[in-house]
């Protein structure tokens, strides 16, 4: 709703009560803040706004050109196959996140992501459903697994995989996979059909060691995702005994770690002290209460890729040189921080909070301010922070990565 200075006068003839609140009413949705901004007349896509009130009206502390660290993957294109659909961000939908790409990806039960292999390392988190995937490494060892919820896999680079939707409540699986390059891309893969349709058809029955006829059968063109013919029905019956299973599972069970519990919410952290195969990708699973925030902090091993499960959230990134800026978050969006640059993550909802922190590392690793400075002579602070010793000798020791409300 728009209200014009005749609207206001309007009303103020009614009563000065109420033409405050109705000024306040004006301003909630307009780029105003104290005696700075001024309405927006010209066109506006007011559902847009809505979700972003820190882009609309930027705390009075952000300042300078900062890039954007925001992504939905609702602008993502939805690539549509028989059984089922994929959408990434890479650096052509986010350009600032050059360390990690993203896919979200949707397969019916059976349906099958097509043997494939890429050269960049695939970490995946299993947002529904379940899912049966398979490999074989360099050394001819292979791995079956079936995945669910909050379960984890990883394929290092070069690593050929595939992914099949298995019965479920949600008829199959949708799961979140993340490479260590941001400029991977889903439609860049290398797929087996695509290799052999565009390889000589007597070169192939010699690789195979039977006549051309036999290869009649052979798709023209790649498959990519398409139904198939169910799994066996156990991990077993679907396992090709040869050289052996492969000596570090891919897979790990993340959601079932027993989490760190703090005042106002929970972390888990997965990476190669827990899941030792995936030695490209460090991940953080972080639950935050109505009003809780993740500590101001950095990260000095890379970049962080985000990606937001459930509710709402912003985030500050500071970025030195007196630059800082403050983007909204909810499900299904990806986030990014430049390395060492500070942030924090506050739960704006009024529900949990739930998003990863993804690193191109084999460690997880992150600098507490509030750890920092409880750590560092009390005088010294003193004399940066000018406030009073007993805030300072108040700061926790230890690290709370989160902060209750
Ligand atoms: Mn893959
Ligand atoms: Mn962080």
């Amino acid at each position: 709703m728009t209200v014009s200075r005749r609207d206001l006068l309007a009303t103020a003839a009614a009563g000065g009560a109420l033409v405050a609140g109705t000024a306040a009413a004006a301003q909630q949705g307009e780029p105003i803040v104290g005696d700075k901004g001024a309405n927006i007349v010209g066109p506006r896509n007011r559902p847009r706004e809505a979700e972003e009130p820190n882009t609309l009206r930027p705390p009075d502390t952000d300042h300078g050109t900062i890039p954007n660290l925001k992504w939905s993957f609702t602008d993502s294109h939805m690539r549509l196959e028989d059984g089922g659909w994929a959408r990434q961000t890479t650096t052509r939908e986010l350009p600032v996140a050059k360390e990690m790409a993203g896919v979200n990806m949707r397969l019916k039960t059976n349906a099958v992501r097509e043997l494939h292999w890429h050269k960049e390392a695939e970490w995946s988190y299993v947002l529904k459903g379940r899912a049966r995937i398979t490999a074989v490494d360099p050394d001819g060892r292979n791995f079956v697994a079936d995945v669910g919820e909050g379960d984890l896999w990883y394929f290092p680079g070069g690593t050929p995989h595939s992914i099949q939707g298995l019965e479920s409540d949600i008829d199959g699986v949708e799961f979140l996979l993340v490479f260590d390059d941001g400029d991977f891309s889903e439609d860049s893969t290398f797929l087996l059909t695509d290799w052999l349709a565009h390889t000589p058809r007597e070169v192939v029955a010699k690789n195979f060691g039977v006549a051309a006829d036999r290869l009649a059968g052979l798709p023209s063109k790649e498959l990519y995702i398409f139904p198939a013919a169910a799994p066996a029905a156990t991990i077993a019956g679907d396992t090709v005994h040869g050289n052996g299973p492969v000596p570090e599972t891919f897979a790990h069970r993340m959601l079932a770690q027993p989490p760190l519990k703090l005042k106002g919410g929970e972390v888990r952290i997965t990476d190669t002290r827990q899941f030792p195969a995936s030695r490209t990708i460090a991940a953080a699973l972080v639950d935050l209460e109505p009003g809780a925030m993740r500590e101001l902090h950095w990260h000095p091993l890379g970049d962080e890729w985000q990606y937001y499960l459930e509710g709402q959230g912003r985030m500050t990134v500071f970025a030195s040189e007196t630059k800082a800026r403050t983007f909204d978050y909810q499900a299904g969006d990806v986030g990014y921080v430049p390395r060492a640059q500070g942030h924090y993550i506050e739960n704006t909802g009024s529900t949990r909070l739930r998003f990863l922190e993804l690193f191109r590392a084999p460690r997880y690793q992150d600098v507490s301010l509030n750890q920092w400075l409880a750590l560092t002579p009390p005088e010294l602070v003193e004399s940066h922070l000018k406030i009073d010793r007993s805030v300072i000798e108040g700061l926790p020791k230890e690290k709370h990565q989160v902060i209750a409300p």
